[in-house]
This record gives structure tokens, C-alpha cells and sequence, in this order.
């Protein structure tokens, strides 16, 4: 499938010192055929337009395989926002959501929060598009704080989602989150969400690991004082020096459930041929290369995809948006019961594929989106 759209766009500010840079930003909308660019705005220092891409590209799986009525998109700035003050990251957000022009919108694509950015994000890039168009739009991005037209929910749905799907996959492999260990890579919205609900549902956190920090504990971590250190102090290192362990060992700590919630490209061969796991459950986009996949599939560990495992986040961000435009919010027992449904019936859907045609979800999951966007494609046909 041929990508839509990409743009590259010059983000020059004004630094609290007076002097001036520019940073490179993107947005990539790989594709709009089902409807419009949907995928988050990413700030780390190590984005590219290759990654943007790609990133980009599985948002068009994901939401084609949770049927939800988008395309494709994505967008990021290279640069580290904690080298950056509030007032530094505003100018660059409202910049960057200035240069985009209208190639954002309610009906063009909206971007929504990921790595690096966070409610705050998205409450300025509604604010400067509104400014721009002349009245308030909040259907332009998603993931926005509840009193700006957010959704109840929203927050926690990637990691919720995650938990779900870990707790389908496991129902099928008949391995129960009660008693259970987890191990967790990255303690930040998705992570630290997923491994609180673990921990509720009587799983033990033995293993969890930030850019700070590996920590190891056999009789569980607490992820409640794990998150209170994590909001004082930005990061795992010191939370409990005792269980401190070198990066591999994550890896090799013995569990049922191993979560990847951090940056693409983690789980790889040497890690996945050591790995003691049943089911890995993707957290984050592109956690496992495609090696690491051939050999957890030959070593007969299931592996749920990121396109279904963090589908949470984008799932609630059509809810967000669909509330938006009828300005009439639901409870958030209403959007929790609303998310389970969907995701549960993608699971299924997705894995009846899989098992009919003996592959990977992985492989199930891209089928079922594949299918469902070049029927769109046909059915819109071809202009002019
Ligand atoms: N950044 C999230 C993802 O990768 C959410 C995207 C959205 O809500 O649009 O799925």
C-alpha cells in the first residue's frame, strides 16, 4: 500500500535564554482511505522520518483492525522535552501545530498523545488550532485533559487495554493472571498502568525496568510506591536500591506474562531466545524485531501484537472524539465496559483467524486491517 502523505516542518523557537533553534518535525498519513489520520505526536531525541513512518503505518493496522473508522497517522519532533522548561515546550507544540496547517482537523487526521507528550500537549495544540480557525475545535486531538473535552478513561486505556488483551491470551493458554508474574519494560502511562492492574487482579510485579533502572523482586514489586517515587522523582533508579539488577537481567527473570511498554525494537533475538515467558504481551509499537518473533513462535510463546495489545489508547480516543462532536460525555464505567467490549471482540475475531489459518495473531491481526482497508479503497475507488 502506497503511503498518503508526508511532512517535514521546520519548528524554530525562542529559548528562555534568547537564543533561537529549530527543530525537525513530522507528520506522516499513511493512509486516509477508511477515514481520517488518527496516531500520536511523539517528542523523543531519537525520531526520525523512518520511524515516524513506520509508526504511522501500523496505526493504519491498528485501527483498521479494531474497526475503527480512521486511517493511518503519525507525527513526532526530535528533540528530548526534558531538556526543555513548560514555556519551551509550549512555543514548540504550538509551532509545530501552526506549521501543520490544515493538514490536522476533526475530519483530516488528529493526533493525540504518545512518547514524550501528554494531556498538557494536546491542550495547546487545541488551543492554537482553534486560534487558527477562529473557534473551538476539540474534536482536533484527542487525549486532551477531561475539562477540555477529554474523556473520562482516557488516561488509563493503553494500559488497560494491555491488561485486557493479557487477560485473553491468557484465558486461551490457560494461564491465569491470579498468581501470576509479570515483568514490565517502561513505568510510563502504559506500563505503569498495566502493572497496576496486575498487581490488582493478584499478579506479582517481579520485574520492572525504566531508563533509569532494572529492578528485580521474586516476591513482587508495589506498583502503588512504585508510581508515588516514580511522580517525585521522574524515575525508577532509587526506589529500592536493594532489588537493583544489571539491563539483561530483566530478560531473564522467569515470569508468565512479559509486557515490552518502552520504545520499538527491544526484544530482540538474543534477548527473545532467552526470555523465560508464556505470553509477551506488546505495550508498546514494535517492541519485538522480526527475528525475535520467528524465534518466540518457534519456542512456542504466544505473542499478542501491538496493533490489538495497546489498542486501548486509540480505542478510547475515538471515544473521546465521538463525544466530542455530540458534546455529551460518558461515565467512565460506561467507556471502561464500552473498551472491553471492543477489544475482547477483536481478540476474538483476530484469533479465529489465526487459528483457521494456523499463523501468528501477529500475521491475523495484519490480514483482518489489510482486508478491511483495501475494501475501502476499492469501494471509494480511484479520483478522478
Ligand atoms: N499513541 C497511541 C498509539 O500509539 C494513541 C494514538 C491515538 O490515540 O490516536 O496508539
Amino acid at each position: 500500500m502506497r503511503l498518503k502523505r508526508m511532512m517535514i516542518v521546520d519548528v524554530p523557537i525562542i529559548l528562555d535564554d534568547g537564543s533561537i533553534v529549530h527543530y525537525e518535525g513530522y507528520r506522516v498519513q499513511n493512509t486516509l482511505s477508511r477515514g481520517p489520520g488518527k496516531g500520536g505526536l511523539r517528542f523523543h531525541p531519537s525520531v526520525t522520518l523512518n520511524e515516524v513512518m513506520a509508526l504511522a503505518c501500523w496505526m493504519t493496522i491498528k485501527n483498521a483492525a479494531l474497526n475503527l473508522p480512521y486511517g493511518g497517522a503519525k507525527g513526532g519532533i526530535r528533540l528530548d522535552p526534558h531538556q526543555h522548561c513548560k514555556g519551551e515546550l509550549q512555543r514548540i507544540t504550538r509551532r509545530y501545530t501552526s506549521e501543520l496547517g490544515g493538514f490536522i482537523g476533526p475530519a483530516r487526521d488528529i493526533p493525540a498523545p504518545d512518547v514524550g507528550t501528554n494531556e498538557q500537549t494536546m491542550a495547546w495544540m487545541m488551543d492554537t488550532y482553534s486560534m487558527n480557525v477562529g473557534g473551538t475545535a476539540t474534536g482536533v486531538v484527542t487525549g486532551k485533559p477531561v475539562a477540555l473535552g477529554g474523556s473520562l478513561g482516557r488516561h488509563d486505556a493503553t494500559g488497560r487495554g494491555v491488561f485486557i488483551s493479557a487477560q485473553e491470551a491468557g484465558r486461551r493458554r490457560g494461564v491465569p493472571i491470579k498468581g501470576a508474574r509479570v515483568a514490565v519494560q517502561g513505568f510510563g502511562n502504559v506500563g505503569s498502568v498495566a502493572a497496576r492492574l496486575f498487581e490488582q487482579a493478584g499478579a506479582r510485579v517481579v520485574a520492572l525496568q525504566d531508563h533509569s533502572a532494572t529492578l528485580v523482586d521474586e516476591a513482587g514489586i508495589s506498583i502503588a510506591a512504585a508510581s508515588e517515587h516514580v511522580a517525585n522523582t521522574g524515575q525508577l533508579a532509587g526506589f529500592l536500591p536493594g532489588a537493583e539488577a544489571s539491563t539483561e537481567t530483566f530478560w531473564l527473570v522467569p515470569s508468565e506474562f512479559l509486557v515490552p511498554a518502552a520504545l520499538e525494537g527491544q526484544l530482540l533475538p538474543e534477548r527473545a531466545r532467552l526470555v523465560e515467558t508464556k505470553i509477551v504481551v506488546e505495550g508498546a509499537n514494535g517492541p519485538t524485531t522480526p527475528a525475535a518473533d520467528d524465534i518466540l513462535s518457534e519456542r512456542g510463546i504466544l505473542v499478542v501484537p501491538d496493533v490489538l495489545a495497546n489498542a486501548g489508547g486509540v480505542t478510547v480516543s475515538y471515544f473521546e472524539w465521538v463525544q466530542d462532536f455530540s458534546s455529551f460525555f460518558w461515565t467512565e464505567e460506561e467507556i471502561n465496559a464500552r473498551l472491553e467490549k471492543i477489544m475482547v471482540g477483536a481478540f476474538d475475531s483476530i484469533s479465529s483467524v489465526a487459528e483457521e489459518r494456523r499463523i501468528s495473531l501477529r500475521t491475523a491481526a495484519f490480514i483482518v486491517a489489510c482486508e478491511r482497508v483495501l475494501s475501502a479503497r476499492e469501494q471509494r475507488g480511484l479520483y478522478p
